[in-house]
Formats: structure tokens, C-alpha cells, sequence
């Protein structure tokens, strides 16, 4: 067929579309990745740049308010150590005020230890004469600690210099945590000291991967704000993360396109299998009608002629013709039968009744062509079967398109046997033979319409391939089931399973 290779250029195509979707899909992950990371490193940038403006202006306000009051109070006539300790009391952001002369006499403290000396040396070191001059003030490293020196104006003695420590744990108090504390993203920011230790920020960080660090200005010398990505929270994994549901919602979409280009396949072959069984059904029933015709047609010619020798023949003229429009008819009905169910018109009058004179019936009318065709039939009746619910015409069409099919698919051992016996609380009904049987891997096939199996066209057996078809629609309406089994070579046994009447409440089926 020209149709063949559609479904694979189909296939292919998908799959190339799949192929391309995919690259395209790779190239454009790793710009997302790109640009994801650049993204977040700019906020990041933003972020921490903005912390570190605002911790420093912070820290710079503290100071110049600090300045500010001590200048206030070295104006002060008595200016001495307890002004600068009550100022002290007041400026909590320093742990040590060392306050120096022009001359470089130090005024505050009173005394002090031999660090401490070394801190005034370097001190008076670091300013140099235009700082006195100029006035000011500027951050000075010493020993660890930054000082704030700055010369203030003093009453009598000329202009003095301060210097002020700051503590680190004021600082943190009065300052990061006030200025940093409602910050959106505290977990993923943190302060870190000259040594690289964490002097704020909360331990979460430390799982975490820096992403970037920000200097602050001359207030806090190497100081830095440095913000952190949570472990498998960087732009690539998230952007990798994303690519990935994105990719399995593509292969899903791909595996739907490709189930329903196979179901649509199926579907396709399967409709013109059963175009051209149809077909085939309709050239097999024209041939069983003409096959009864003609010998109806011939014997009755012969009869009407007067050309029968004797009355022995005559009556099996007229047999003939009894056989042959009782076939005609059993045809006609499966046909009708067949369409009515088609069309879902089909209704079935079920009443309780019982089945044994189904089965007498049948095989009675059977009784002709089974002894012309050199058939045995053995009928067995399980005496006293119960009654159970039927449509009696209905059931003998099963039953006798059951014994069609026994005499039809039998070879040389010409032997039916029908059974009826209970089942359960209903009543099974066999057909079996010794005839060519049904190849297991056909046994549910041949309950299809218009299906037969391929053996029975080689083989010389005319049939519409509707009988069976009709036999399940019958039985099923019944509530009850058809099964098949048997040897293939060896013969079939089909068995209807027809269930009893409901029980009474209460009783079980054994
Ligand atoms: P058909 O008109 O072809 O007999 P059916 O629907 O009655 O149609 O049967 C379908 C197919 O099942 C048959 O073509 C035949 O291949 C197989 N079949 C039915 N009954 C028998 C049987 N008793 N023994 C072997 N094969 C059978």
C-alpha cells in the first residue's frame, strides 16, 4: 500500500522537530544561564552596595554626633576629665576617648596602660601639622582598632585632638543592627571584618556560596559587605531546575504526539481492515444466498416439471427445499439480526423460561443436513435445570449459529455433542466438535464483527463472519458470556454461560 510509509515520515519528522526543539533548547539554556547570573549579580551588586551606604552613613552620623557634643563640652570653661567622662556615658559606640593638646600633653586620661601609650604615640604620629591646622577629622588604623582623630576647638588651651575607639560590639548593638536588621534578605547578607570573619549576619551563611563583596568607604577600612547565594540557589541551578520541568513537559508533549500518531495509526488500519472486511462480507453473503436459491430454484423446477421418478425422491426433493429456505432464512435473520444490532435497534424479550426445548429444537432442525452430511450428534440435558431468564428465539439463533459452525468447521470426524448442564446458578449450553478449532491466538478475535479466520477462506468455508458476533451480543444481553476452547486440529467446545434468575435474599450461588 502507497500508505505504508506515511506513518515513518511522520515518525521522522517528529523526531527531527524533536531534535531541533532540543539543540535550540540547549543553546538557549546556557544564554538563560548567562544571563540569569549576570542579573542576579547586579542586584546582588545593588544590594550590597546599598547596605554598605547605609551602614557607613549610619556609623558617620553617629560619629559627627559624637564630635559634635564633645565639642559642645570642650568649649566648656571647666573642660576636664569629667566632662569627657559624662560624655562617655552618653556616647556608648566608644570604648576609649583619648584627648590630646596642641603641645601633645594628654589631657584624658588621667592615666593609662603601656598599649595604650603605644596608641597615643601613633596617634600623635599620624597628625600631622596641617591636620592641626586645617582642623577635621579622619579614620585612623591603629593596632587593630580604628580611631576617629579629629581636632575640635577648645576653650583656653588652643585647639585639641580626639581620638575615639570604637567598640566593635557597640557597633553591632547601635548601628549594623539597627541599620541591617529589617533588611529584606538578612540570610543571604553578612559583614565581614579585615580578617574575612563574619561580624554580622546569621549562620546561615555559612553553608552558603559567596556570590560577591562590597567595600564600605573610609569609616570602616576593610571592612565588607558580602552577600551569599543558599546552596543550590544559584541562577544556574535554578535556570538548570526550570530547563529541566520545561524539557520533561516537551518529552511528555512529545510522547502524546507519538502515542496519539500510533493510536491514530491503529485506528486508520483498523478501519480499512474493516472496510475491506465489510466488503468481503458482502460478497460472502451474496454467495450464501445464491448458493440455497439455486438449489431451491433447481429442485422446484425439477418437482414443477414432473420429472421425479419415484415418491422416495420426491419427498427428499421437497426436504431439499425445506433444508435450503430454513438455511436462507437462518442466514437472512443473522444479517437483519446483525444490523438491528448495528443501529442499536435490537431488543431482546427476556423471560424465565426453560432451556431445554431450546436445545431439542434446534438440533432437530439440524437433523437433515446433520444425517445428509453423515454427522453424529450426541444431545445431553442435565435433568431438572433450573429456569432461567431468556429470549427463546433469540437463543435458539446462538445456539443454531453454534451448530452451523460445528458442521461448517468440522473435517472428516463428523461428531457434535451438545451439552446443557448447570452453571453455578445459571445454565451453560456447549457446542463442541472434532473439527480444524480455533488457533488460541484467535479466540477473541473470531467474537468480532465480520472477522474469520483466515483458514476458514482457504478452506472453502462460505461465511459472513457475523455468526459469532451475534452469538455475544445475545449471550451478553443475557448477562451472561461466551468462551471457546478446545485443540486447534482437534476441535472446539463454545460454551455459553447464561446466568439464573436472581435469587431469593439471602441465598448464595454455590
Ligand atoms: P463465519 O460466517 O465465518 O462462520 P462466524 O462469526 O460464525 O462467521 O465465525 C467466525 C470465525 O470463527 C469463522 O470464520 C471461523 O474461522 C471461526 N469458527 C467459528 N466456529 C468455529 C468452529 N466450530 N470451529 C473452528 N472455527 C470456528
Amino acid at each position: 500500500m502507497g500508505a505504508r510509509p506515511a506513518p515513518l515520515l511522520i515518525f521522522g519528522a517528529v523526531f527531527a522537530a524533536a531534535f531541533v526543539l532540543a539543540a535550540l533548547g540547549y543553546f538557549s539554556l546556557r544564554r538563560w544561564e548567562v544571563a540569569a547570573e549576570r542579573e542576579l549579580r547586579g542586584q546582588a551588586r545593588d544590594t550590597a552596595a546599598m547596605a554598605a551606604e547605609k551602614v557607613e552613613m549610619a556609623v558617620v552620623r553617629a560619629e559627627q554626633d559624637a564630635i559634635a557634643s564633645l565639642q559642645v563640652a570642650a568649649l566648656a570653661p571647666d573642660f576636664g576629665a569629667t566632662a569627657v567622662e559624662a560624655w562617655k556615658a552618653r556616647h556608648a559606640l566608644f570604648d576609649a576617648v583619648y584627648v590630646l593638646d596642641r603641645q601633645g600633653r594628654v589631657l584624658y586620661p588621667v592615666g593609662w596602660t603601656r598599649d595604650e601609650a603605644e596608641l597615643i604615640a601613633a596617634l600623635r604620629a599620624e597628625i600631622s601639622q596641617g591636620f592641626w591646622d586645617r582642623g577635621g577629622r579622619r579614620h585612623v588604623e591603629v593596632g587593630g582598632h580604628v580611631i576617629l582623630a579629629a581636632v575640635i576647638p577648645g576653650s583656653s588651651r588652643g585647639p585639641l585632638l580626639v581620638g575615639l575607639r570604637r567598640d566593635d560590639q557597640a557597633l553591632h548593638r547601635e548601628v549594623l543592627e539597627k541599620t541591617l536588621g529589617g533588611t529584606e534578605s538578612p540570610g543571604s547578607l553578612a559583614i565581614l571584618d579585615g580578617n574575612g570573619r563574619t561580624v554580622f549576619g546569621s549562620p546561615a551563611v555559612d553553608r552558603a556560596e559567596p556570590v560577591l563583596t562590597v567595600p564600605f568607604g573610609e569609616a570602616l577600612p576593610a571592612w565588607r559587605v558580602a552577600l551569599y547565594q543558599p546552596a543550590g540557589l544559584s541562577p544556574r541551578e535554578m535556570v538548570r531546575r526550570q530547563a529541566m520541568i520545561f524539557m520533561a513537559a516537551l518529552a511528555l508533549l512529545l510522547l502524546v504526539i507519538a502515542g496519539g500518531l500510533v493510536a491514530t495509526y491503529r485506528l486508520v488500519r483498523r478501519e480499512s481492515e474493516i472496510a475491506r472486511l465489510k466488503s468481503d462480507f458482502v460478497a460472502n453473503v451474496s454467495h450464501d444466498l445464491k448458493t440455497p436459491l439455486a438449489l431451491i430454484r433447481m429442485f422446484a423446477e425439477t418437482l414443477e416439471m414432473d420429472r421425479v421418478p419415484d415418491e422416495r425422491r420426491r419427498r427428499e426433493y421437497y426436504g431439499v427445499l425445506t433444508r435450503e429456505s430454513e438455511r436462507l432464512s437462518r442466514l437472512i435473520d443473522n444479517v437483519l439480526d446483525f444490523s438491528r444490532i448495528e443501529s442499536g435497534r435490537q431488543r431482546y424479550e427476556i423471560a424465565p423460561g426453560p432451556v431445554e426445548p431450546i436445545v431439542h429444537e434446534v438440533v432437530e432442525s439440524f437433523r437433515h443436513p446433520l444425517h445428509q452430511q453423515g454427522f453424529t450428534a450426541d444431545v445431553t440435558v442435565e435433568p431438572d435445570l433450573p429456569d432461567i431468564p431468556l429470549d427463546g428465539d433469540a437463543m435458539k439463533q446462538a445456539l443454531a449459529n453454534l451448530v452451523d459452525n460445528a458442521m461448517k468447521y468440522s473435517g472428516d470426524r463428523r461428531h457434535i455433542r451438545v451439552a446443557a448442564r448447570r452453571d453455578g446458578a445459571g445454565v451453560a449450553v456447549e457446542v463442541a466438535d472434532d473439527g480444524i478449532g480455533v488457533p488460541i491466538s484467535e479466540r477473541e478475535r473470531i467474537f468480532e464483527k465480520f472477522y474469520r479466520v483466515g483458514r476458514s477462506e482457504t478452506q472453502g468455508r462460505r461465511g459472513s463472519g457475523v455468526g459469532l458476533a451475534l452469538v455475544k451480543h445475545i449471550v451478553e444481553a443475557h448477562g451472561g458470556r461466551v468462551t471457546v476452547d478446545g485443540r486447534p486440529g482437534e476441535g472446539s467446545r463454545f460454551t455459553l454461560h447464561l446466568p439464573g434468575l436472581p435469587l431469593p435474599s439471602g441465598e448464595r450461588v454455590g
